[in-house]
């Protein structure tokens, strides 16, 4: 009978299912076999408050965006709006540390914001909406160079 070995003990089992996001991979390694998934630099900012979301119930009650040309896309979150990138030639990154290492507080996936990166896709996110991103009464509240597959 095959069996998982975890910090917990052995558990018996004829499948396994491997959902560790980008960590999937070395997971795989640990049993021979091979995850074909390339963790990749995904960035986002968030935006606001957006004064047209100052009524909004929940966090979303306007439309995603989804720019293919420049690969971004915006979309509502609360009083926010959030703009992210997905680069057309991808970022590989591998994820900074073990999830489970809880000695470090930041989140594994949450890389430090690379700004000159992201600058064309604002002028990008701009000139496609300059109503909401241009009005100087909001600002960037949170961005991050995340991991994604
Ligand atoms: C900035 C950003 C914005 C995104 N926006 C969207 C969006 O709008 N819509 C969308 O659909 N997706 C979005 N994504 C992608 C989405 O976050 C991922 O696709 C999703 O989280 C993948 O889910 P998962 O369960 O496969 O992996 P994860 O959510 O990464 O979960 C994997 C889990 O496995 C755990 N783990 C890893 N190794 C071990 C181990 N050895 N033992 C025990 N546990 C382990 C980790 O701690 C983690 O909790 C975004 C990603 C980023 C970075």
């Amino acid at each position: 009978m095959r069996s998982v070995r975890t910090t917990s003990g052995d558990i018996e089992t004829a499948a396994v299912a491997v959902c560790c996001g980008v960590w999937s991979p070395r997971i795989a390694k640990m049993a021979g076999a091979t995850i074909p998934l390339i963790p990749t630099v995904h960035q986002m900012i968030s935006v606001g408050p957006i004064p047209l979301f100052a009524d909004t119930v929940g966090e979303i009650a306007y439309p995603i965006i989804r720019d293919m040309d420049t690969n971004m896309y915006e979309r509502q979150h609360g009083g926010d709006i959030e703009v992210g990138f997905l680069r057309a030639s991808p970022d590989h990154r591998e994820p900074r540390r073990d999830p489970l290492d809880r000695g470090v507080r930041a989140v594994a996936t949450e890389m430090p914001f690379t700004q000159d990166d992201f600058d064309p896709q604002l002028q990008d996110a701009l000139e496609l909406m300059p109503v909401l991103l241009g009005d100087e009464r909001v600002g960037v509240r949170y961005a991050i160079n995340g991991l994604s597959r």
